[in-house]
């Protein structure tokens, strides 16, 4: 267990289970209030917290979960949990956290994978699974705020059953001519991406920046978020494009 600090945020709150939804069939969306305490404090687009659990013999689990919510909801954070074979936390709140319970949480925290709807400039989101929570929120504060900066999201999900927040990204889309996404399905049909059956790839990137900034620019900015090995070639491929390393940035949720 890291060592308590006295940075910023670093102190634990407790939060009250407010609603738990079944997102889809291995995630779950919880909708925490924030205590007092945490009110003042605000946070940006793409930061996480810390989450702590503790059993009765005192044996505590501590996990981030970035936060889904947007940043103009203050007194609250939604989180999406996906539920990992063998767990330990994200089996706990899948199988035994319920409305009025009260959860150990610290933060917000994070820097370096922040959106601010000051920028004007056109961005590139790419998502894995349960990667697509930070770039939500980007994504809704986007909307609240009418930012004008042209988006694209490319978000890869298992099957159509896995794709997190279907309806409120369809609806961003036909509501913001600024923004599009594209979905890629890694497993069973229909696969959706011009209608053939393929992951992400270098192409599927390339034509992707192509209709955000034309095909002899490059986007400001890249937020790519999920797995490891995910976001270790996604990364890779922007590189490989002529993006740098300051303006590719990258959140690693899997071991
Ligand atoms: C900054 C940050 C933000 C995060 N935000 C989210 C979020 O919004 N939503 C979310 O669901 N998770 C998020 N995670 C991952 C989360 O912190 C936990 O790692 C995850 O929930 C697994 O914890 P667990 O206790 O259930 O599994 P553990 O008991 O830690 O691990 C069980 C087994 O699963 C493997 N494993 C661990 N994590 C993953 C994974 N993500 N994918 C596949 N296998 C895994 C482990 O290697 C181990 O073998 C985030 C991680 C970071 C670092």
């Amino acid at each position: 267990m890291a060592a308590e600090s006295k940075e910023p945020g670093a102190a634990w709150h407790i939060a009250t289970v407010a609603s738990v939804h079944d997102e889809t069939p291995r995630v779950k969306l919880f909708r925490l209030n924030l205590p007092e305490s945490l009110l003042k404090r605000g946070f940006h687009a793409g930061q996480y917290f810390d989450v702590r659990l503790t059993a009765p013999d005192g044996y505590q689990a501590q996990r981030s979960y970035s936060i889904t919510s947007s940043p103009d909801q203050p007194n609250l954070i939604e989180l999406a949990i996906e539920l990992i074979a063998d767990g330990e936390v994200s089996s706990y709140f899948h199988e035994a956290v319920e409305v009025g319970d009260r959860i150990e949480i610290r933060g917000p925290i994070g820097g370096h994978f922040t959106w601010l709807p000051l920028s004007t400039k056109p961005v590139l989101h790419i998502a894995g699974g349960s990667g697509i929570a930070p770039i939500m929120s980007m994504l809704r504060h986007r909307t609240s705020s009418e930012s004008r900066a042209r988006a694209l999201l490319i978000f890869s999900a298992r099957t159509e059953a896995d794709i997190l927040f279907h309806d409120e990204l369809d609806q961003m889309a036909k509501s913001d001519p600024n923004f599009n996404h594209i979905i890629a399905l890694t497993r069973g049909a229909p696969q959706i991406w011009n209608g053939e059956d393929r992951r992400i790839d270098r192409p599927m990137i390339d034509a992707a920046i192509s209709t955000l900034v034309g095909s002899e620019e490059l986007p400001d900015r890249a937020y790519v978020c999920g797995g490891s090995d995910f976001v270790e070639s996604m990364g890779n491929y922007l590189l490989d494009s002529g993006m740098s390393h300051s303006d590719v940035r990258t959140e690693r949720f899997g071991p």
